[in-house]
């Protein structure tokens, strides 16, 4: 099968793959491992059914891809958002295939999603949304098999419902399932704020390499839910000036920087009680300058943290783009194109697959505590999540200077070494023909 029909060119999974052979080329891959990553190794579209509140019965569209599990169970989010797809899908199970590589714990990857506005939606339709979607799903996934954590519009309670409707049709209380639980059902301490907290470790290292004094470095954030939130309010701590921050409504600016925690007290207060989802806008309450989503991307910042979704970065935006550092808490935010004009420029872009890695680690611990039924201090999973990140950034960093290449695809080269030490433990067509 060519690239052409795994992927059709200008998806996202094509711009995702896209990246293998550059890396692939630094980390010295087998040509077949390269081409094992192009294919997700299995794929499951299914519709779910749900009685609505009013009576009526409404279908939505869900998608489970394992992209690839050489390194272990595969391990990736379900998302709730309108705009989800099967290729969006993809992409994201790609590249957490090569986040759990990075940071070197043993899973694969994979993603979830359903094509949905859960804003739209009530708590009861919600929970018969959630379980609907596991018992399609129920045969594709496992503790040892699959196992998904929440991402986008998804959260600790969600994760629970999918933990008990998993349990229940495997008559067998399965906590190791599904990570991001609520602490009560087996949830980890320290995974609420670990994607922002693994970022924060991320711009500490970068702090030491550039002689940073943090009191002197603005800060923006676009999206300001889970990995945007904690990673600013850790910064703030540390002196860090937090200038703007936004969310889908829009954005605010404080050129002297905001006090982070009155702004997520706000944000958090101003949720709306029938529902579990953000639906305030910062911009209501707080007195700023308010600012759109494309103005804040294009700021005249130390740090920008685009912390939403996908493609916010793009040819038509990237050379406005003035910030010097991007550190990637969301997934995909930068396009390919923008990327190659980003780098022409000097800014460094610590990459996705690395910068919110931090998520995905303490999911790991999470399964690893249900597994051993024996629960950690919250002291010891960041202590553990500190070495991690840490290690890692230092490790990616050094072969991009010893390489001379860009942040990103000096982590994708340090993931697909790792994966490719995996494949290669099986024999690859050199072994084969060799031994003949
Ligand atoms: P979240 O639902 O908690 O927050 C998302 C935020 O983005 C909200 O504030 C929302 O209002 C805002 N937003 C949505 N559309 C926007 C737009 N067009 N412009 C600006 N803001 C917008 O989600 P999250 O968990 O923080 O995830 C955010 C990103 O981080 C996603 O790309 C996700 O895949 C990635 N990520 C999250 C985790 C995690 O553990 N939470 C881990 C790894 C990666």
């Amino acid at each position: 099968m060519t690239d052409t029909q795994t992927a059709p060119t200008g998806t996202l999974f094509a711009d995702a793959i896209g990246r293998l052979d550059k890396a692939g080329k630094i980390a010295g891959l087998d040509p077949e491992v390269v081409e094992l990553l192009r294919h997700p190794k299995a794929v499951i579209h299914i519709s779910i059914p749900v009685r609505m509140d009013d009576g009526s019965l409404k279908v939505f569209e869900g998608y489970r891809v394992r992209h690839n599990s050489h390194r272990g169970p595969t391990k990736g989010g379900i998302r709730y958002h309108p705009g989800v797809s099967l290729d969006e899908v993809k992409a994201l199970a790609f590249w957490m295939t090569c986040k759990c590589a990075v940071v070197g714990i043993p899973f694969g990857g994979g993603k979830g999603g359903v094509t949905v506005d859960p804003r739209e939606l009530s708590h009861m339709e919600l929970e018969r949304l959630s379980r609907g979607f596991i018992q399609q799903v129920a045969d594709f996934i496992g503790p040892d098999v699959d196992i998904p954590a929440p991402d986008v519009y998804t959260n600790a309670r969600i994760m629970g419902w999918m933990m008990d409707e998993f349990s229940k049709i495997k008559r067998q209380h399965s906590p190791a399932v599904i990570t991001g639980k609520p602490i009560p059902l087996g949830g980890s301490l320290g995974r609420d704020d670990a994607t922002g907290r693994g970022a924060y470790y991320c711009i500490k290292e970068l702090e030491k390499q550039r002689g940073w004094d943090p009191t002197q470095i603005t800060v923006a954030v676009q999206g300001f839910g889970n990995g945007g939130q904690n990673a600013v309010k850790l910064l703030h701590t540390d002196g860090y000036k937090v200038v703007a921050v936004s969310d889908s409504k829009g954005g605010i600016y404080k050129a002297d920087g905001f006090d982070v925690p009155s702004l997520i007290q706000f944000k958090n207060q101003s949720r709306k009680l029938k529902a579990v989802y953000c639906d305030g806008s910062v911009c209501e309450a707080i007195q700023a300058e308010s600012i759109s989503n494309e103005q804040l991307l294009e700021l005249d910042v130390d740090v920008l943290i685009p912390a939403a979704l996908e493609n916010q970065i793009t040819t038509d935006n990237a050379a406005n783009i003035k910030a010097k550092v991007i550190v990637e808490v969301a997934n995909g935010p930068t396009t390919p194109d923008a990327d190659t004009s980003l780098a022409q420029r000097g800014t460094l872009v610590i990459p996705d697959i690395l910068a919110n890695a931090g998520g995905v680690t303490v999911s790991y611990f999470e399964w690893v505590q249900n597994r051993q039924g024996f629960y950690w201090p919250v002291e010891e999973v960041r202590e553990r999540l500190d070495k991690i990140m840490r290690d890692e950034f230092n490790a990616v960093y050094d072969l991009m200077e010893q390489h001379k290449t860009d942040m990103r695809t000096a982590a994708y080269a340090h993931a697909l070494k790792r994966i490719g030490d995996a494949v290669e433990a099986g024999g690859t067509q050199r072994y084969f023909t060799e031994a003949n």
